[in-house]
């Protein structure tokens, strides 16, 4: 194994970028986050056991691995301490290190997300309302809060003064909506939170570099997917903060002069939560069965997701712009059943054929699916199951194994780890 590994999304996030982690911590000294918040969420199960997890990465059921949640993640500290509660009372006790300067989200950033998400209609995605994009936007401004600040009475309330005026000036006088609380009662909320993960916080920038020249291992976990980068995805359809792989230096503070294996999480299908356009989107009964087969409701929200065939536009630009160098494959299992399955190779736009997604909105609203179709293969028993298992590709059905082959071939990235059901020892490598 590589000294350093991350794991991304190639999609809309929800490729099963958790269980990959999981089913890879085993190996490494250190799982890193490196972007996003709790408007992630990842499900890990292992043997009969399921855990949620949404800030925490997904490496924290391996009991030897250390967790980092790095300076570019954002923390809502009461989610956190939930989560760590959660964790322990299925007897995981995380061996975290949470970065002093990964930003913390107020109440007002909730409150500002909550009055932003019916101002911006159909522009922008739908927020998951978790005061994301107003602690980044703070972030930038530069009146931002980080966890180091909590531990310093002083800073704190300079730094909240401004931040707490700010925000809520806008919350109040530019929508016209309530804020109740005043800048006393989050100050001593907070202190208080600062104090009960004190002993999480962290240089971990530093250790980090310090493990990295050490030679040990680390696996950097992306949250969300390549067309919610805010850069590389369908913008404004986009998440806060860029998740495709080259990030993970920015959001871990190391500099990482070496080959990685970088992996993409590709999902046998595509799934959505939100508007914006979906070119392979299905509709009526395909919609509802693959749906409800894949469990496909949002982890955090419940919210049903949109969903269609895969789509190798997308997963052809998460290549290129991750640097992509292995492929895991996951849910295919979902797609058994199905006497005909279809991929999108490219789309047509204004009679034109493409094979890159265009940067203009209103060509990729255009956009129609180009098909290809392959035949289905049947469902896959527990006895099927474990024969994969045992002896690993060769073992899959013919028509899944063609359906694998074909996405490399037009991907150009070899699929090296395949997913068939939720738990980590439903993978196998290639
Ligand atoms: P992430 O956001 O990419 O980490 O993905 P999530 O964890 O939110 O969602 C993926 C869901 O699919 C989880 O419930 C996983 O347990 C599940 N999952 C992952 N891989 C597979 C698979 O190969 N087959 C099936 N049936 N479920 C899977």
């Amino acid at each position: 194994m590589n000294q350093i590994t991350v794991v991304v999304g190639t999609q809309w996030g929800d490729e099963g970028k958790g269980k990959l982690t999981d089913y890879l911590a085993k190996d490494v000294q250190y799982v890193v986050r490196f972007q996003g918040g709790n408007n992630a969420g990842h499900t890990v199960v292992v043997d009969d056991k399921t855990y949620k997890l949404s800030l925490i990465p997904s490496g924290v059921i391996s009991p030897d691995t250390i967790s980092v949640i790095g300076n570019g993640v954002v923390i809502d500290p009461n989610v956190l301490l939930k989560e760590i509660t959660s964790l322990q009372t299925q007897n995981i006790y995380p061996k975290l290190l949470i970065s002093q300067r990964a930003h913390v989200i107020m109440p007002y950033h909730i409150a500002m997300d909550e009055a932003l998400n019916g101002y911006q209609d159909n522009l922008a995605a739908e927020s998951t309302k978790r005061g994301i994009a107003p602690v980044f936007a703070d972030k930038m401004y530069r009146h931002g809060i980080r966890m180091g600040d909590l531990l310093d009475k002083e800073i704190f309330r300079e730094k909240l003064v401004k931040s707490y005026d700010f925000n809520v000036s806008i919350i109040r006088n530019v929508f016209h909506a309530t804020f109740e609380r005043d800048l006393e009662s989050i100050y001593q909320e907070y202190l208080g939170l600062g104090e009960k993960l004190s002993l999480y916080i962290h240089d971990t920038e530093v250790e980090l570099y310090q493990a990295y020249k050490l030679g040990q291992k680390i696996l950097f976990e992306g949250a969300q997917g390549m067309s919610l980068d805010p850069d590389h995805g369908i913008y404004p359809h986009t998440t806060s903060s860029n998740n495709v792989a080259g990030y993970c230096e920015v959001g871990s503070g190391v500099g990482l002069n070496c080959e990685k294996r970088i992996v993409g999480i590709v999902k046998a299908y595509v799934s959505r939560v939100g508007n914006s356009p979906f070119v392979s989107e299905l509709g009526g009964e395909k919609a509802k069965t693959l749906r409800d087969k894949g469990q496909e409701y949002g982890t955090i929200t419940g919210r049903p997701r949109r969903v269609g065939w895969l789509d190798l536009v997308q997963v052809r630009q998460a290549v290129r712009v991750s640097g992509i160098n292995e492929i895991a494959i996951t849910k295919l299992d979902v797609l058994a059943g199905l006497e005909e399955l279809q991929i999108c190779v490219a789309y047509k736009i204004n009679g034109k054929i493409v094979k890159e997604t265009p940067a203009n909105l209103n060509e990729i609203r255009s956009a129609e699916p180009v098909y290809q179709n392959f035949p289905g293969w049947g469902e896959m028993t527990e006895s099927t199951k474990d024969r994969i298992k045992e002896r690993g590709f060769t073992e899959l059905q013919k028509t899944m194994q063609d359906y694998i082959k074909f996405i490399e071939n037009e991907i150009k990235c070899p699929i090296k780890i395949i997913s068939f059901g939720p738990k980590r020892n439903e993978t196998i490598i290639r």
